[in-house]
């Protein structure tokens, strides 16, 4: 990679800009070095042909990066995706924040399906934090994409900030880059702009934007978490994968030994139990196929990536094999089997069940308190 020539720092990722390498990154021709804002050319693409250009945040320095919050004296903002809850946790926060305050940030709440309770979601958000390990001075719902919230995620930022910097952190997809635009819009006069895309892994060093008075918000890169099924499909997918419009709930009344296929990315079985409806919470655009559990593993060999999509059949070996995670889900409990960066099945467990979750290798699967 070659070094920044310029001194210059690019407002969409914060990356040093250079003019000599163009495959590298950083660059931007010579004579686009006056351009205000100056953003450099992977970002100008990603921004103006949502081209994703694959480079990875190296995840060492994401960690050295976020050690070093913990010497300084600031607020720390933590956005999450309430989508995808567990899967976009910072795991350990806590311990780099160090005695600094964090305000949770609960982002793209207009992907719930409407009428859904917001003090039930942030009891369970605060509740779920807690258990781990993370302590919260606040948190908070918004959705960075319709503004929702935002008057008062400013407020609470001022009453905790007490003329602080402001750290945001956060992993990849979260819409941290959506926020923080927001947040410059309302709070500086700066004339910058993040790059936003749907790509993970679009902001690359530390991007400071100046409060009005001595302070910054200080917008950190995304951390990548391969246990997200996002991470783990050909980006192209993602638009099928990550609902952009509230999720639909769908009930399927089951009787055991049936089995519902989620394109060819994961699959629920409900193995033994008293027939009993289940409830997915995925993007409307996938497809839920069910079939008898006893035909599942033929359905799959012989159809995964045509009638079982996405991803399509040539995109199949880039996906982990699926593996098998069981959970007995006890009488009289509510709880999710939630795959990371897909949605969740709700069971309601009124007479219990024994299930199998199958989801690519690597990616978290688990049973939690029922989010809705
Ligand atoms: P970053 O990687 O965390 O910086 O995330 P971006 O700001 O680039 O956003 C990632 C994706 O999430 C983009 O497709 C955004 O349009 C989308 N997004 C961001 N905020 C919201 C939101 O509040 N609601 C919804 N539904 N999508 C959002």
């Amino acid at each position: 990679m070659s070094a920044a020539n310029t001194g210059l720092k690019c407002s969409g990722c914060g990356v040093g800009v250079q003019t000599e390498e163009k495959a590298a990154l950083g660059y931007v021709p010579k004579a686009a070095l006056e351009r205000k804002p100056l953003v450099c050319q992977r970002c100008f693409r990603m921004k103006h042909y949502n081209e994703a250009l694959s480079v990875t945040p190296n995840q060492n320095e994401f960690l050295r990066l976020l050690g070093g919050v913990g010497d300084t004296d600031s607020l720390v903002v933590h956005i999450v995706d309430i989508f995808d809850f567990e899967g976009s946790l910072i795991g350990g926060l806590q311990r780099f924040v160090g005695s600094n305050p964090v305000v949770l940030v609960v982002n793209k709440i207009d992907l719930l399906p409407p009428g859904v309770n917001p003090n039930r979601i942030r009891n369970w958000v605060q509740r779920r934090a807690k258990e781990e390990g993370l302590r919260t001075v606040e948190v908070l719902l918004v959705s960075a994409k319709r503004g929702t919230g935002f008057e008062r995620l400013a407020e609470t930022l001022e009453a905790h900030r007490r003329g602080r910097d402001v750290y945001i952190v956060g992993a990849t997809n979260v819409g941290k880059s959506t926020l923080v635009n927001r947040l410059i819009a309302d709070y500086s006069d700066l004339d910058a702009e993040v790059t936003v895309s749907s790509y993970p892994g679009t902001t690359l060093d530390l991007i400071h934007i100046p409060l009005d008075d001595e302070a910054s918000v200080i917008d950190t890169p995304g951390i990548v978490y391969e246990t997200r099924l996002t991470e783990r499909v050909p980006k192209r997918y993602l638009e099928g994968i990550v609902p952009s419009r509230p999720v639909k709930p769908a009930s399927y009344q089951l009787d055991a030994e049936q089995t519902l296929f989620f394109g060819a990315l994961a699959r629920f079985d409900f193995v033994e139990g008293a027939h009993q409806s289940f409830t997915c919470y995925v993007s409307p655009a996938l497809t839920i196929h069910r079939t008898k559990l006893a035909k599942a593993d033929a359905l799959y060999a012989e159809h995964a990536g045509e009638l079982l999509q996405p991803p399509a059949k040539e995109d199949l070996s880039a996906l982990p094999p699926l593996t098998r995670h069981r959970f007995r889900v006890k009488p009289g409990t509510d709880v999710d089997l939630y795959i990371a960066g897909l949605g969740w099945i709700r069971a309601n467990g009124t007479s219990g069940a024994t299930v199998d979750v199958h989801a690519p290798k690597g990616v978290k699967v688990i049973m939690r308190d029922a989010l809705i």
